[in-house]
Formats: C-alpha cells, sequence, structure tokens
C-alpha cells in the first residue's frame, strides 16, 4: 500500500546541513510516524513521501522554501529589557511570546547584554538548505481518532 492521504507512516531519517553535519536522525527501531496529507511535515518532505512504499529509500534536498522558510530579519532585533516586566532574569535560549505585525510568534533569546536583550522569532533552520536521508519503515491506514486528531497515534507518534 503505497503512502496516500491518511495513511500513518513510520520512517528513519538523516537530517544533515550543507557541511554535512548530522542535525537529527531516527533509525528504524525507532522511527518517526506521521498522518500523511496533513501538513505534519514540512512541505517539500511530506511531497517526496508520497506515493513510496515500505523499504524505498531515497535522499532529498529541500531549499528553505520547502523546508522551514527563509530567513526574516524583520523577526529578529534588539528590544529593550522593559519589554520583559515579571520576568526575573532574562537568559540567553529563553522564549517568549512577541507581538508582530503578523501576529504572535515564539522568539528565542539570543543575546542579553544591559542595554537590550536580542530576539529572533525565526525557525532554528530557517534559511537552510537541509538534506534527508530516508527509509519507508511503515504504512498502514489511519484509525478514526487519529484523522480526527490529525496526527498519528502509537510509537514515533503524537501520544
Ligand atoms: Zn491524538
Amino acid at each position: 500500500m503505497p503512502i496516500t492521504k491518511n495513511s500513518v507512516v513510520a520512517f528513519a531519517y538523516t537530517l544533515t546541513d550543507d557541511d554535512g553535519e548530522v542535525i537529527d536522525s531516527a533509525d528504524t527501531q525507532n522511527p518517526l510516524a506521521y498522518l500523511h496529507g496533513h501538513s505534519q511535515l514540512i512541505p517539500g518532505m511530506e511531497k517526496a513521501l508520497g506515493g513510496r512504499d515500505v523499504g524505498d529509500q531515497f535522499s532529498i534536498d529541500l531549499p528553505p522554501e520547502e523546508a522551514y522558510g527563509v530567513y526574516d530579519e524583520n523577526l529578529a532585533g534588539a528590544v529593550p529589557h522593559s519589554a520583559f516586566e515579571g520576568v526575573d532574569k532574562v537568559e540567553v535560549g529563553m522564549q517568549f511570546q512577541m507581538e508582530f505585525p503578523g501576529g504572535l510568534k515564539v522568539v528565542t533569546v539570543t543575546d542579553v547584554d544591559p542595554q537590550h536583550v536580542t530576539v529572533d522569532g525565526n525557525h532554528p533552520l530557517a534559511g537552510e538548505t537541509l538534506h534527508f536521508d530516508i527509509e519507508v519503515v511503515s504504512i498502514r491506514p489511519a484509525t478514526k481518532d487519529e484523522i480526527e486528531h490529525r496526527h498519528a497515534h502509537g510509537p514515533g507518534g503524537a501520544h
């Protein structure tokens, strides 16, 4: 049964960046499971998995547009400490919700100095071209619950 809308797919993968550095991986013993056709994965990855079958192995290169998006400089910048009223100590790595012209975004603190806090609302992999080596481990039809929840259940799934 090839992968189609509402297939629950388990796959192993290795994700590397342009320098060949491994960013993330899952092996065939502990594959990642997702519900196909519900935008659960980044767009280019879901597209590449459609129609594949169990045992298929393939590699894909995804430009930022098909992965985590291009880096948007408007989402990063320095803000005064007064923007963090009520927070005891603002530290690098902390995440906050902030209002942007397009709505609320989660930002990560990337730098703190006495005058400013620098935040970045881009995904950590924004602007990166990503390389995936993928192996399809299993495919099954989704249950009613899974389609209702719009995600895969069981090992490797949402819960
Ligand atoms: Zn659920």
